[in-house]
């Protein structure tokens, strides 16, 4: 079969355009895709962009984009963060992706942990039963929040204008058809509208447009070695049950994903939605009450321990 774009030897059949594709087509299609969602607003002289990383395919192959991307954009910075919740053997090999990664890529890499930041690995908040105490239901629950605290946090240190974070096409079809089915609207709104703050830093999806298995063949044919291992926690979570239901749809009707996410941005448009923001007592972070979700939670742990 022949690539459809320049009539060279195709390696792979993109159901949802119907077209068959050669390697580096296909490599330029995915990068192309990247650049349409930054944008000129943010690939620009002087930008610097923190970086989720996590060792798995997504933050990676959205490190080895960017860093493509910004090679010769004068000034610009690209600085890594990698977030050790402490989860027995799985964070451990995650590391050695990362560290393996940005030494080859020449990436500037910080490595934060729960351990130091909030006093518990995340094992040890399940194991004692904490997330109980605190009325939180799954472990991925506190683990999310923390995490997008604590990068939020280091990106400010590091003066960063933004923070990238590897959510591909399939997560975000995940998110919206999650809060969808719950009709948590806030949350619907809130996901898909930035927090205009200066204790914020702004977040942007670089992967917003690629399919979770495209992301998965653009790290195979570059060669980026991945962490291929599921978390531990991940298996018992409703996301993974929505993101098996998607698979079902998406395989019935090829680009179903792209049409959920359209008609998120559509309806989006149509939301006029004001919150009013304030600044949590003990960290500033911007939240909608008086103290942020996280400094709550290490109060009831402080006490818990008392
Ligand atoms: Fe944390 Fe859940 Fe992700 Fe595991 S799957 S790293 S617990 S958010
Ligand atoms: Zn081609
Ligand atoms: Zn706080």
């Amino acid at each position: 079969m022949k690539c459809d774009y320049c009539g060279n030897e195709a390696f792979y059949y993109q159901r949802y355009s119907n077209k068959h594709i050669c390697k580096e087509c296909f490599k330029k299609d995915i990068e192309r895709r990247v650049k349409k969602v930054l944008g000129r607003k943010i690939i620009k002289n002087n930008v610097k962009i923190g970086i989720g990383i996590s060792g798995g395919k997504d933050s990676l192959v959205m490190a080895h984009i960017l860093k493509k991307l910004f090679k010769h954009i004068p000034n610009a910075k690209l600085i890594c963060f990698f977030v050790d919740e402490g989860i027995k053997d799985f964070r451990e090999t995650a590391k050695f992706y990362v560290e393996d990664f940005c030494k080859k890529n020449k990436l500037k890499l910080k490595i934060i942990k729960f351990k130091d930041e909030i006093g518990y690995t995340l094992d040890e908040i399940v194991k004692n039963n904490y997330l109980k105490e605190l009325n939180i239901g799954k472990p991925c629950s506190f683990c999310g929040v923390v995490r997008r605290y604590l990068l939020n946090k280091y990106a400010l240190k590091e003066r960063c204008d933004y923070l990238a974070i590897g959510h591909n096409l399939d997560d975000f079809c995940q998110t919206i058809i999650m809060n969808y089915i719950e009709g948590n609207i806030k949350n619907i709104i809130q996901f898909g509208k930035e927090i205009d703050d200066d204790k914020f830093v702004k977040r942007i999806k670089p992967l917003k447009l690629i399919p979770e298995d495209e992301v998965k063949i653009y790290a195979d044919i570059n060669k980026i070695e991945y962490q291929k291992d599921p978390c531990p926690y991940s298996s018992i979570s409703y996301r993974h049950k929505i993101k098996e239901i998607i698979k079902i749809l998406e395989e019935e009707k090829p680009g179903i994903k792209f049409s959920i996410l359209k008609g998120y941005e559509k309806l989006l448009k149509y939301i006029e939605f004001k919150e009013d923001i304030k600044k949590c007592k003990i960290c500033s972070y911007p939240c909608s009450g008086e103290i942020c979700k996280v400094c709550l939670w290490l109060k009831k742990l402080e006490q818990l321990n008392k």
